[in-house]
């Protein structure tokens, strides 16, 4: 699979733009004054929108100890609430209560206002910004570097799941990045509390004191990335913030996280940068897989480090994101095959097929895991799909999700093997008087029962109807089927110089039709070189006959030659 990339879908909630800082680059502050305090109103309409849009975190991010900026508080008390942090504290629960996570980034707090929050918070953060001192922050009590490092120190005593992060461009060198990388590194090792760092480049605002410095470049933010890659642990997950970044030229670097996007808020830092929409997420991240988590991520939910208030709401949001498929936490399969996987999708007329590394033969008997299997097999299967499909046979296959993952139409099974036969080999040469390599007169249709506690025996037509498994006429279709499948992959095997002695289909019914499911691949075709007779199929492995891997590539490299494998 490609390298995930995750991303967090959230709605932004700047509580307040008064805060006691005065940063030289900032026009997220503003002054005490009307729609200085964002109503409860409006903070549960814009809760309600999130879960609609189905957002999982509710980020709130507001200005640090407004309290302490003079005519705030009537504006505060007017709500009924003594401090921002309370008022945090009751928002937080109507986002617990409307299904969103809460992660709040209040700037300076003491250790008792971060265990006050920590009930309803899935995470919290604070941007470390820079260890060093700088201009921009000569008229900021709270960013004081020593205050910052104190604080996240604190959430790790409080086993708190942290974001932090650093901002390039505001003055600091090079070797101050490096720094403030090493002390967040050096605060992760001591309490594995930190799971993700933020690279954020600062970009000009007119209006501010700093509105002529030049921000950072894209050089800056790929070798802070590199930079980060080198000195951070690796569980720690390097986020850039792609409404600001060049996305596409630094995720090679070293990103393994886009933070969190919104379908419903905007980005109250920086308004001017809009959040990528979701479709156009999928297009910077080409080449990755693109994944869903939650703002606690998934090693702190399986660590427990979050109140039990919050249980519920965890375990309903990872629910949510893996029936949309997009969880970066594998989910629990509907069905676990013996070489695939399948599970639930967002959509309820579409299932996730996930091709496995893993090889059985002999109903499981030998057992073994090969890299790279599930990207041939998964590949195979969707060229022969869509060949298929082109030839008017409904198959499953609606697209790829990843290079082993086959999205596909959900389908009732039905608990046969259909065989078909061009040569005699495998149990029909054990089972009956004939020689291996016999060209049948014509092709054969046979058909297994499928049970693997039965050892999936052979059953006949009547038995078929009998059974209910099929009616006569259904049955008469998926023969139909299968020698049509026949036909036009022998023809195409054929021309690659490969003859197709034998295959297995499986096939399932959705709306009253019936389609082609499972998978054509390796695994379920025996394919013999045209001239030497050599096997590239899965008999490779069931007879120890050399590198099955090997064989199922030059299978690829015959039928597609610029696959690439
Ligand atoms: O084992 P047998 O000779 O009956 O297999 C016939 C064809 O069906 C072979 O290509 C084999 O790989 C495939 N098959 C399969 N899955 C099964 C049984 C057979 O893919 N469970």
């Amino acid at each position: 699979m490609s390298p995930v990339i995750t991303y967090s879908r959230n709605v932004f909630l700047p509580l307040t733009f008064v805060c006691r800082n005065i940063c030289g680059y900032c026009i997220f502050r503003r002054p005490p004054g009307e729609g200085c305090v964002l109503s409860p109103d409006e903070v549960i309409r814009v809760l309600r929108r999130g879960a609609e849009a189905g957002c999982t975190e509710a980020l709130f991010t507001f200005g640090e100890h407004p309290e302490e900026v003079a005519g705030f508080m009537p504006f505060l008390e007017q709500y009924g609430f003594g401090s921002i942090l309370e008022y945090c504290h009751a928002m937080a629960e109507e986002a617990l209560r409307l299904g969103l996570l809460p992660h709040t980034n209040a700037g300076i707090m003491t250790a008792d206002e971060m265990r006050y929050l920590a009930d309803v918070n899935a995470s919290m953060g604070l941007m470390l910004e820079t260890t060093a001192d700088i201009p921009a922050h000569r008229n900021c009590p709270g960013k004081e570097p020593a205050r910052r490092i104190a604080m996240i120190e604190d959430a790790g005593r409080l086993k708190i799941p942290f974001t932090t992060g650093i901002l390039l461009g505001i003055g600091e060198t090079r070797s101050d990045r490096r720094e403030s990388l090493e002390v967040i590194a050096g605060l992760h090792r001591k309490y594995g509390h930190i799971q993700e760092i933020i690279i954020q480049n600062f970009c000009p605002k007119p209006g501010t004191d700093m509105s002529a410095f030049p921000g950072a470049t894209l050089r800056d933010m790929q070798e802070t990335v590199r930079m980060a890659k080198e000195i951070l642990p690796s569980d720690i997950a390097i986020q850039i913030p792609p409404n600001l970044a060049d996305a596409a030229q630094i995720l090679p670097c070293g990103v393994t996280d886009l933070g969190g996007i919104s379908p419903v808020t905007i980005d109250y830092v920086n308004p001017e940068h809009p959040w990528p929409a979701f479709d156009e997420l999928a297009a910077l991240t080409k080449g990755y897989t693109l994944k869903e988590r939650l703002c606690i991520y998934p090693e702190y939910i399986r660590r427990g480090w979050y109140h039990p208030r919050l249980r519920d709401c965890i375990i309903s949001l990872e629910n949510t994101i893996h029936m949309r498929g997009t969880s970066v936490i594998p989910a629990k399969p509907l069905y676990e095959g013996k070489a695939k996987s399948v599970y639930a999708s967002e959509n309820p007329d579409e299932l996730i097929v996930v091709f496995r590394n893993d090889m059985t033969a002999f109903n499981g008997v030998k057992h073994d895991q090969f890299t790279d299997k599930g990207r041939l097999n998964a590949t195979a299967s969707e060229f022969f799909m869509k060949m298929l499909e082109a030839e008017g046979i409904p198959t499953h296959h609606i697209r790829m999700s990843a290079p082993d993952t086959m999205i596909v139409r959900r389908l009732e099974m039905i608990p046969l093997e259909v065989i078909v036969r061009n040569v005699a080999a495998g149990s029909m040469t054990k089972k009956y008087p004939v020689k291996e390599g016999m060209v049948l007169d014509r092709p054969v249709v046979t058909i297994d029962y499928k049970d693997d506690e039965r050892g999936d025996p052979m059953i006949n037509d009547d038995l078929i109807e009998v059974l209910h498994i099929l009616t006569a006429d259904e049955l008469r279709k998926v023969k139909e089927m299968a020698l049509h499948v026949n036909k036009v992959l022998t023809r195409f095997f054929d021309k690659c110089g490969i003859r197709l002695v034998d295959f297995k289909l499986e096939f399932g019914k959705a709306d009253g039709t019936i389609y082609l499911g499972d998978e054509i691949s390796m695994d379920s075709m025996r394919l013999w070189d045209k001239k030497t007779g050599e096997s590239f199929d899965k008999d490779v492995y069931r007879f120890d006959k050399g590198d099955v891997i090997a064989a199922y590539r030059n299978v690829l490299k015959r039928i597609i030659p610029d696959s690439g494998v």
